[in-house]
């Protein structure tokens, strides 16, 4: 990999963690103005509104309120916007369906599992499902564990496998045994020192674990806009499989999936904590940090 493409997604990865800079640019029109393309707006309303638009253009949608690492009152009323981002899905005829992070939950705090299940209890009211997304290394084993318990309990909730860690083939397995809907992503976090090696290693990571994951009776989710990884799996996973893409991320290939006969859903943050978010979208594709320049500065 070129040297210096890996130190920028270094630095943008160690970015994304700078909440003090993050609280400071997010606050901006500017900073807001920049992640539009990324971002489906401020409320839960126009969150919902996109869900609608992507409806209308073939394509289901998990709603995910941003935020991270919060705890005490932030922590609550991020797990109420859950709530209500169920209920506001259901109410408009929408499958309920959001995407939570157990950081956000206050899982620093030991309060995680106390309020995804108040979450899980919400959307199993309405028929939903709620999917945590994995962060960090350090986050995984209890996400595994708090994840692995609340469906033991028949609650509608999955989790993500990220492809870029070597300990995911064994938390596959314990996943599947627990009987957990799975998302297999790339991963967009440092692996710290569980890394499978450079971008070729991670793709070919992806496909064995999908293979793997296609081999189970339990949902799965690929979480990629990678087409040749797509077109790899397409004979197994087409119409037994999800493709899920990032808002705002390869639109031409998530019309051409749905044309194609996938079922497709858009993974569509919205809200005002919007920092790491994008900083990891931007380490993802350096082009996209000077798409965030040029709507900043014009041009
Ligand atoms: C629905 C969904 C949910 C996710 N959830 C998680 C999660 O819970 N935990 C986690 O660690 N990661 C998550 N990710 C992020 C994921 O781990 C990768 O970092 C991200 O998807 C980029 O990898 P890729 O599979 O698209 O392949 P890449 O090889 O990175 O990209 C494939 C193609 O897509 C284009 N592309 C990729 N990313 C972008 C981008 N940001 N902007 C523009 N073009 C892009 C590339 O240029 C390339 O052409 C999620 C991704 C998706 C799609």
């Amino acid at each position: 990999m070129n040297p210096l493409f890996s130190l920028s997604r270094a630095v943008l990865l160690r970015m994304s963690r700078a909440a003090a800079l993050g609280d400071l640019v997010q606050r901006t029109a500017w900073g807001r103005r920049s992640v539009r393309r990324f971002v489906a707006g401020d409320t839960i309303t126009a969150a919902v509104a996109a869900a609608e638009g992507m409806r209308a253009l073939g394509f289901l949608a998990t709603l995910d309120r941003l935020g991270e690492a919060s705890v005490g009152a932030r922590a609550d009323a991020y797990a109420a916007d859950a709530v209500t981002l169920l209920r506001a899905q259901a109410a408009a005829g929408l499958e309920p369906n959001v995407s939570v992070k157990l950081t956000a939950l206050g899982l620093s705090e030991g309060r995680a599992a106390v309020r995804l299940n108040e979450i899980l209890a919400a959307a199993r009211e309405v028929r939903g499902f709620v999917r945590a997304d994995a962060e960090h290394p350090e986050s995984l084993d209890a996400l595994h564990e708090i994840v692995a318990a609340a469906r033991g309990a028949g609650l509608p909730v999955g989790t993500v496998l990220q492809a870029n860690m070597r300990r995911s083939g064994g938390d596959l397995d314990r996943l599947v045994a627990a009987g957990v809907p799975l998302r297999l992503v790339k991963g967009a976090y440092d692996p710290k020192g569980d890394g499978v090696g450079d971008p070729a290693a991670v793709d070919a990571a992806y496909l064995a674990l999908a293979e793997r994951l296609l081999a189970t009776k339990i949902p799965v989710a690929l979480g990629t806009h990678d087409d040749a990884i797509l077109a790899a799996l397409a004979p197994r996973a087409k119409g037994v499989a999800e493709a899920q893409l990032l808002y705002g991320v390869r639109s031409d290939l998530a019309a051409r999936l749905v044309a194609d006969g996938w079922r497709v859903r858009i993974y569509t943050p919205y809200g005002r904590d919007w920092w790491p978010y994008a900083l990891r979208r931007m380490a993802e594709r350096p082009a996209n940090l000077r798409f965030v320049l040029r709507s900043l500065f014009g041009g």
